[in-house]
């Protein structure tokens, strides 16, 4: 084969001038003779940009209550399969203690949409773990702007919330009752607000297009996100989406490798979900884009419970145990655990 193909130049194109039309996407994304030298592109601009240090976010899962009703995620409203939980501040705190006591400088809240946790009780929660002097990840969902500006001035320090697909139509209808209009509300008033800004999407849901898969790239781009989290979708048996196919390993790493090429100066996390497909897969993800890892730091039966999806991995593990694995892996591959907050420095 010709080794200046095409192909190769996109490639080149992207390394070196971190921008690509919606054409050269898709052709990247349907490419699958140079998906090596594609990772290998995405994992130099990873070294060049953001270095060798791997940032560790402690994830607590502390409420698996929802709202809403989203076909492919297993914590929705109407899973009547999900045995329900919520922690209690006490308990959050505590986590975050013992994640700043395994080395973590960031603290990850995440739950479903869970009104019970109304802006006083999140702001009690916010300032006590930023008195430990931790950073603080929110991602609870769709809120009004005061409800942010109240999580911020508290102390919270980013915010995650996916964009899913930058299909409305196909956004509306996987997420019965919510508007796609509104979520770019959100992220446009977290980014306004002064939060670093995490969005992502969810890579193979039934109805998705690899044009809307370079769609969501371009969306990144513009939205200048400071993470972006990709993930495969991975059918849960008890909700709608049952039979569907899924996302695969490599569809959602070359997404996750073509937004670094874009993005050269963001935190990418190798996801939970990725490793839940490939049992290198963290690794792997952190070989091709990725330099950050949110183990999870929740403790018990909690982890079981918070079942997005089947297979999640480490569900029976315990924090100090999932805090050793990661570092192995890491230094595994010749790179570092990073002792800083681990914020994004603007480069390009
Ligand atoms: N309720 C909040 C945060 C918890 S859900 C929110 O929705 O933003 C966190 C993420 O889990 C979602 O953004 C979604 O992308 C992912 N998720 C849900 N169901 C999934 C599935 N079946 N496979 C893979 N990821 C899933
Ligand atoms: Fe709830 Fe988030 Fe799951 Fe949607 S993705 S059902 S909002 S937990």
């Amino acid at each position: 084969m010709n080794k200046y193909s095409g192909i190769e130049a996109l490639i080149n194109k992207a390394e070196t001038t971190h921008e690509l039309t919606k054409d050269e996407l898709v052709a990247l994304l349907k490419d699958r003779q140079y998906e090596a030298e594609l990772f290998a592109a995405a994992d130099r601009v990873r070294q060049k940009y953001v270095g060798d240090e791997v940032h560790l976010r402690g994830l607590i899962e502390f409420s698996n209550k929802c709202k809403q009703n989203c076909l492919y995620c297993g914590l929705r409203r109407d899973n009547p399969k999900v045995s329900r939980y919520r922690l209690d501040e006490d308990t959050i705190i505590d986590f975050a203690t013992k994640a700043k006591a395994y080395g973590y400088r960031t603290v990850v809240l995440q739950s479903g949409e869970d009104e019970w946790f109304d802006v006083d009780k999140m702001v009690s929660i916010i300032k006590k773990i930023k008195e430990l002097g931790l950073a603080i990840t929110v991602s609870v969902g769709e809120k009004p702007r005061e409800v942010y500006q109240a999580y911020r001035d508290a102390g919270a320090d980013r915010y995650l919330l996916r964009i899913e697909t930058t299909d409305k139509e196909l956004y509306e209808k996987l997420d019965p009752g919510m508007n796609w209009d509104n979520r770019v509300r959100c992220l446009q008033d977290l980014k306004e607000l002064g939060f670093e800004l995490g969005t992502g999407c969810l890579v193979g849901i039934p109805g998705q297009t690899v044009e809307s898969l370079a769609d969501d790239i371009l969306f990144f781009k513009t939205m200048d996100a400071d993470m972006i989290g990709v993930g495969p979708f991975i059918p849960n048996p008890d909700t709608p989406l049952a039979g569907e196919a899924g996302g695969t390993f490599e569809l959602s790493t070359k997404v996750m490798a073509l937004t670094r090429l874009l993005l050269p100066d963001i935190n990418i996390p190798a996801t939970t979900a990725m490793e839940s497909l490939n049992p290198q897969g963290r690794v792997l993800a952190l070989q091709r884009g990725a330099n950050v890892v949110m183990p999870n730091v929740t403790e018990g039966e909690y982890r079981q419970k918070y079942m997005l999806y089947p297979g999640k991995i480490c569900i029976n593990d315990t924090p100090a145990h999932c805090r050793s694995c990661i570092t192995g892996k890491i230094t595994g591959i010749g790179r570092r655990v990073s002792e800083t907050h681990g914020f994004r420095a603007k480069r390009a």
